[in-house]
């Protein structure tokens, strides 16, 4: 999609910082990080959201998930890390480009959302 900001990122059109790269993911690290390690796992093909995963795009989000486990021993977070993925408005998504979240570098705590 021309206006979205990861297909940017995915064609090297803007620039980030890269932890991995192949021909159907990217991952770089957050720009505006929520734990000492925070960094974004994003197929190149844009899919919107984890609501618009489909059993025709569904290969490269089990790709993702080897990437993750495979970044995770790469990077040593061997203390253990957080997948998160944001789907729409009530979950706080601002990117429409399916991402998952990979925190870790500290004890995350229990709460995946903050109390009410
Ligand atoms: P979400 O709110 O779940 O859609 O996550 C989008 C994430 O993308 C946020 O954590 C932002 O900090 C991050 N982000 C936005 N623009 C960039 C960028 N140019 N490079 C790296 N991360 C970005
Ligand atoms: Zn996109």
């Amino acid at each position: 999609m021309s206006d979205c900001i990861f297909c940017k990122i995915a064609a090297g059109e803007i620039p980030s910082t890269k932890r991995y790269e192949d021909e159907e993911i990217i991952a770089f690290n957050d720009l505006y990080p929520q734990a000492p390690v925070h960094f974004l796992v994003v197929p190149k093909k844009h899919i919107a959201s984890a609501a618009d995963i489909t059993p025709e795009n569904s290969a490269v989000v089990s790709k993702c998930f080897e990437v993750i486990a495979q970044l995770a021993k790469k990077e040593n977070l061997s203390g253990g890390f957080r997948v998160i993925t944001n789907s729409g408005a009530d979950a706080g998504q601002t990117v429409d480009h399916l991402h998952f979240h990979i925190l870790a570098g500290s004890n995350l705590g229990p709460k995946l959302c903050p109390d009410k």
